[in-house]
């Protein structure tokens, strides 16, 4: 099959060092002939970066270039629908990066477009391709810890100036709601519903420590999922001192603890099973999953709808966070 001729646009953080590392290996899958950034210095570098393709400043003249076939929208999540609708309109197949919109509004419009457009249509949500999560999947559905009752997923970071990504402004003044913890938080959620399903209840306290990276930095969301998984989340972007991203899942008869690429299962009167497993963060297999999508008509696995529930349940914890019930 012959590679899908690829427009980037967005030449930010993103596409250079997650997009582009994953698109050099897969030379036999994806050429990329036109990038796109609306200043020019990151256009032309971008465009150094990847082998020369012309680049242009303004996504729509990318977008009239009969040559591309699919484009990679790698900008500012405001711009997501704006971008995601053109290309759609312009008959190209589309990768979006995650959040699927800013405003949950839009994305449900672009949940529609998925039955108008015939193209590929698909959400850059790397979580739904990490294989240390999917080697999380068949150990819980191999029955490795028992019926898994409750997950703690504890992400502690923080962000400040030392932090690349509160040098994007659009973060830091967002035009969305609930800032680091919409943008982060997605992912999550995105791995939380593969593991356990649908997460159909909760409630969400926030707080905002550090004002100067958004609105909101701090988040403890409580829920339980359609197969009776309790848990909490808590997206603390503002920890100082304490740095953690650890997810422990307890089970009926064991518990698994994952740390970064690490599993590490753990038995009453057994020794502990540790793996590592090779993961590049799922970018590979997300471009993978987008060119078979192309090429053979099939659905992707990260799609429109998928990434509107994720994100409305963020956006509904956020909400549930300004409703405090008495107790
Ligand atoms: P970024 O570094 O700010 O990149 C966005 C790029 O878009 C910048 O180069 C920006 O140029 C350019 N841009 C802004 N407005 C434009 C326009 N109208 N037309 C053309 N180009 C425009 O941000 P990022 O960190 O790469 O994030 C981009 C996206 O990737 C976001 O959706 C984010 O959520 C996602 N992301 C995903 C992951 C993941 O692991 N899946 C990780 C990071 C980010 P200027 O800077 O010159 O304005």
């Amino acid at each position: 099959m012959k590679p899908v001729k690829l427009g980037i646009i967005g030449c930010g953080i993103a596409a250079r060092e997650l997009h582009w590392p994953a698109l050099q290996k897969l030379k036999d899958k994806f050429e990329i002939i036109a990038v796109c950034n609306h200043t020019e210095a990151k256009a032309k570098s971008y465009s150094e970066l990847v082998g020369g393709a012309p680049y242009v400043l303004d996504y729509r003249a990318l977008l009239h270039n009969p040559e591309v076939e699919a484009v990679d929208i790698i900008l500012p999540i405001h711009l997501n629908f704006e971008v995601t609708r053109a290309a759609l309109v312009a008959g190209k197949h589309v990768l979006v990066e995650k959040p699927l919109a800013a405003q949950l509004a839009q994305a449900k419009k672009l949940v529609a477009d998925e039955k108008k457009f015939p193209q590929v249509k698909m959400v850059a949500e790397n979580f739904r391709y990490r294989s240390t999560f999917f080697r999380v999947k068949t150990m819980l559905d191999s029955g490795a810890i028992g019926v898994p009752y409750f997950v703690f997923w504890n992400v502690c970071f923080k962000v400040d100036e030392r932090n690349k990504y509160s040098h994007t402004d659009w973060r830091i003044h967002h035009q969305y709601p609930g800032g680091f913890l919409t943008d982060g938080g997605v992912h999550n959620i995105a791995a939380l519903r593969f593991w356990f399903g649908d997460i159909i209840a909760g409630h969400a306290v926030t707080r905002s420590v550090n004002r100067a990276i958004g609105e909101l930095d701090t988040m403890s969301l409580q829920f339980r999922t359609q197969t009776n998984v309790a848990g909490v989340l808590n997206l603390f972007f503002s920890a100082d001192g304490h740095f953690e991203n650890r997810i422990i899942i307890l089970g009926a008869t064991g518990s698994l603890i994952i740390e970064s690429n690490t599993i590490r299962l753990k038995r009453t009167g057994a020794d502990d099973l540790v793996e590592t497993i090779a993961d590049d963060g799922g970018y590979m297999a997300e471009f993978d999953d987008f060119y078979a999508a192309i090429r053979t008509g099939r659905q992707p696995v990260s799609t429109f709808s998928q990434a509107y529930r994720d994100l409305e349940i963020i956006l509904t914890a956020l909400k549930s966070a300004t409703m405090d019930k008495k107790i």
